[in-house]
């Protein structure tokens, strides 16, 4: 099996820390390494979702690609990320994914469920749902309020992310 960690940078207004919830649904693209097929939807891989692998460990995703008819297998390995001031300069893991025979291509931040964020001033926000139709061009994704507690307009953008692999 091959790790991949889904790195992020933020750009976020008021806000101390973010925080991925460890049931987080994780709505990915990804590409068969058997034949090169890129999935045109979204996989989801979720904590809730646990079967029973090919060698008998635990994956949240088996996949059949629909080309060459292989089965792929996906783990979650670390959810839960809580993020702090630093993800706004520094490359960030929010997940790592065990892949067995397929990668990762792409992620769809708008879903899988919100995050939660917490104010400057200590306001716990629960629901932020992060839009894509709400980030600028050079944005991927984004999420506005208002924090009464500090009472100013806070924010939270994704600005970048990647795939990045580590040998495991
Ligand atoms: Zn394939």
């Amino acid at each position: 099996m091959v790790l991949w960690q889904l790195q992020t940078q933020w750009e976020w207004d008021g806000i101390a820390s973010l925080q991925f919830p460890e049931e987080h649904d994780w709505h990915i693209f990804i590409k068969c390494i058997q034949c090169g097929e890129e999935g045109q939807r979204a996989v989801v891989v979720s904590p809730q979702l646990v079967e029973e692998g090919i060698r008998g460990a635990v994956v949240h995703l088996r996949y059949t690609c629909w080309f060459c008819r292989r089965q792929h297998e996906i783990a979650l390995r670390s959810t839960g990320a809580n993020l702090g001031g630093e993800a706004m300069y520094e490359w960030k893991n929010v997940v790592s994914l065990d892949c067995r025979g397929v990668e990762p291509i792409d992620w769809r931040p708008d879903m899988g469920g919100a995050l939660r964020a917490a104010g400057e001033g200590g306001y716990e926000f629960d629901e932020v749902a992060l839009d894509a139709e709400d980030a600028n061009t050079d944005q991927v994704a984004a999420w506005y309020d208002y924090d009464e507690q500090q009472q100013r307009e806070v924010s939270v953008i994704l600005q970048r992310y990647r795939w990045a692999r580590e040998s495991g």
